[in-house]
């Protein structure tokens, strides 16, 4: 890489290395090892109780790794030898109820780990940390998350969305190398959800800070994260870019977690697969013998129908049309009986028993059959 905004020199702000963490028989996390580096948003996404709660925690050092080694801006926090607790970590946390001080305005919650180096805001509040700090970088902070002029303002007096943002103030307030946020939309409003996640990624952007969020929406991830970790029973199954992670999912349970997902069923053949939709090209064909059974995964948006002129035995039938104003989601029914979901525009109007023909237009992912 040699773009103008490299660091070359730069640790990650966050390295975790085969971090493992057991609660007796369980293993909340297993051997997990990532990076973030300043600037970068990373999601933890996954299903209740796949760890993502427990990693964000051994980062934060509320729990203590049963191995493995994490450091912060190159430096050791823990290690098999190394221990630092959660206030001499430089990380900031926005828990999901945004957890603000009910007897502080708005400047005092963002103030309240200022002046004097990082403390922790989540210690009990106490008469000496409650003077007035640092005016300027609670202005700054204010600015920063669009909040000027709400310094005065107490948390009951915040919409979900402003609260939010001051949780995030807080966080980024003491210059930390991470913040940490745990489902930081699971609290509001399903309609504010979606301008509030542009809100907090340029928030992030422009603190220039290592953000990892916890998450088990797969719209929250994708959208907000610069990479997204997909776990899995304590493990991390699979980390890149959103779209790697949706159109290239190197596993089964990836691939129908981060999207809707049509499987069919097939025959390798020479760089793809032959189906019931015809020869679909896979995008992650390998050296593998022809006329292997193989699942070849399409998304809805990745299928296509026209009319069937015939109307006869070789048409697939639509079972079922979903219209959102913005697009559609038809559900049809091939020869063969499998079904399969057609995300599609809405210049046409599909309905139940409309005989059609089903296309393909880009390539699938073939997966190996789970029974094999
Ligand atoms: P959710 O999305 O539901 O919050 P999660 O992915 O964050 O789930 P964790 O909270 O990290 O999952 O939990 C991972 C596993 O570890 C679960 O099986 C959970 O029951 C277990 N676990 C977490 N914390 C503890 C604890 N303090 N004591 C015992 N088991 C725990």
């Amino acid at each position: 890489m040699a773009s103008g905004t490299e660091r070359p020199s730069e640790p990650p702000a966050l390295t975790v290395e085969r971090v493992t963490k057991t609660f007796g028989e369980t293993v909340a996390v297993r051997e997990a090892s990532f990076e973030v580096e300043r600037g970068e948003i990373l999601a933890l996404l996954g299903p209740s109780g796949c760890g993502k709660t427990t990693t964000l925690r051994l980062l934060a050092g509320f729990e203590r790794p049963n191995d493995g080694e994490v450091r912060i801006n190159g430096e050791t926090v823990v290690d098999a030898d190394v221990w630092q607790p959660p206030e001499r970590r430089r990380i900031g946390m926005v828990p999901q109820d945004f957890a603000l001080f009910p007897h502080l305005s708005v400047g005092d919650n963002i103030g309240f780990g200022l002046p004097n180096g990082h403390r922790a805001w989540w210690t009990k509040p106490t008469r000496r940390l409650r003077r007035a700090a640092a005016p300027q970088r609670v202005q700054e902070m204010l600015e920063l998350v669009g909040l000027v002029g709400f310094a005065d303002r107490f948390p009951h007096e915040l919409s979900g969305g402003e609260a939010q943002r001051v949780a995030l103030a807080r966080a980024l307030a003491p210059q930390p190398a991470a913040v940490l946020l745990d489902e930081p939309f699971s609290n509001l409003d399903q309609n504010l959800r979606a301008s509030l996640r542009l809100a907090m990624r340029n928030i992030l952007k422009a603190a220039d800070t290592a953000a990892v969020f916890v998450s088990h929406h797969r719209e929250e991830a994708l959208s907000l994260a610069d990479r997204v970790a997909v776990m899995r029973d304590g493990q991390i199954e699979q980390i890149g870019a959103p779209d790697d992670i949706y159109y290239r999912p190197e596993t089964r349970f990836i691939g129908t977690f981060v999207g809707d997902a049509n499987i069919l069923p097939g025959e390798t053949v020479g760089g793809g697969a032959q189906t019931e939709l015809g020869f679909v090209v896979l995008s992650n064909s390998g050296s593998e013998a022809s006329g292997q059974a193989i699942d070849i995964l399409l998304r809805p948006e990745q299928l296509a129908l026209k009319p069937c002129q015939d109307d006869g035995p070789d048409c697939a039938n639509v079972i079922s049309s979903e219209y959102y104003g913005h697009d559609q989601v038809v559900r049809v029914r091939l020869r063969s009986g499998i079904e399969v979901e057609a995300r599609l525009r809405t210049e046409v109007v599909w309905h139940p028993d409309d005989p059609v023909d089903v296309i393909v237009l880009d390539d699938g992912i073939g997966l190996a059959r789970e029974n094999q």
